[in-house]
């Protein structure tokens, strides 16, 4: 049985806690002490760490983390000091009786990889900042295409996955969908929803693929509607990759 669990961190990172009865995993520690705070008031057993990628928010607290608890560090091929275990695409992860898959998704980040694990038909994806609810990690190192290639390529996962991200996003990133997609009211409705659960300070996330494909313009790059809203606002082809790549230089200007 597993459990996760957030642990917020700055003004909107989560550290996702990952807890079976072998023990806990925390995801992208960005700061040690949010950390320490809760796995000691709750008497957790921290036994390692995974990494998506290198940017210190998601990896500041490893060193001092390591310092006060013995933990195995696994993360990508990067110059991040305390990570014991490089790991890429293909790779498998076993860790407090769980085994994840490695997926390298480069785009945000050079480095950048998800940890998927099917979790006995209950899938789980720990994705960074790569894809998130509503929308997608900027590009920062990649190209546009690679960004295409590894939001397509988790996109493919099975739809009853659940999402876990590194940031909350989601209603900066809904007020972009509705800018895409202005008569959907689906998404309309998504946002209120978020706006309330926001408002009574409760995560957005996890999310499903399922859901994202309803609501995240970014996973609608086949979709009629949304390449109709691009190819009118841009002149570009109807080319997922052409149509994923002009709504994303859109949104780092919106
Ligand atoms: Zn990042």
């Amino acid at each position: 049985m597993l459990s996760i669990q957030p642990i917020k961190a700055f003004s909107d990172n989560y550290i996702w806690l990952i807890t079976t009865n072998e023990g806990s995993l925390v995801v992208d520690p960005g700061d040690a002490s949010a950390v320490i705070e809760y796995v000691e008031s709750k008497n957790i057993d921290i036994k390692g760490i995974l990494i998506t990628h290198h940017h210190f928010d998601h990896t500041g607290g490893i060193v001092d983390l390591k310092k006060k608890y013995e933990l195995d560090v696994f993360g990508p091929f990067n110059e991040v000091d305390g990570i014991d275990h490089r790991v890429n695409g293909g790779d498998t992860v076993s860790a407090i009786g769980i085994d994840f898959q490695v997926i390298d998704v480069p785009g945000h980040t050079l480095d950048h990889i998800a940890f998927f694990s099917e979790n006995k038909g209950d899938p789980v994806l720990f994705c960074g900042d790569t894809l998130f609810s509503g929308g997608c990690g900027r590009v920062f190192e990649g190209t546009f295409e690679q960004m295409f290639l590894s939001v397509k390529r988790l996109s493919e996962l099975p739809s009853n996955t659940k999402m876990y991200c590194g940031h909350e996003y989601t209603i900066s990133n809904l007020k972009f969908a509705k800018e895409v997609l202005p008569s959907d009211n689906f998404i309309d409705n998504a946002f209120k929803e978020v706006e309330k659960k926001i408002n009574n300070g409760i995560p957005s996330l996890p999310t499903t693929l399922e859901y994202e494909k309803l609501i995240n313009p970014f996973l609608k790059f086949n979709d009629d509607e949304v390449i109709a809203s691009i190819t009118n606002k841009f002149n570009v082809s109807n080319d997922p990759n052409e149509i994923f790549t002009a709504m994303r230089k859109w949104k780092d200007n919106f």
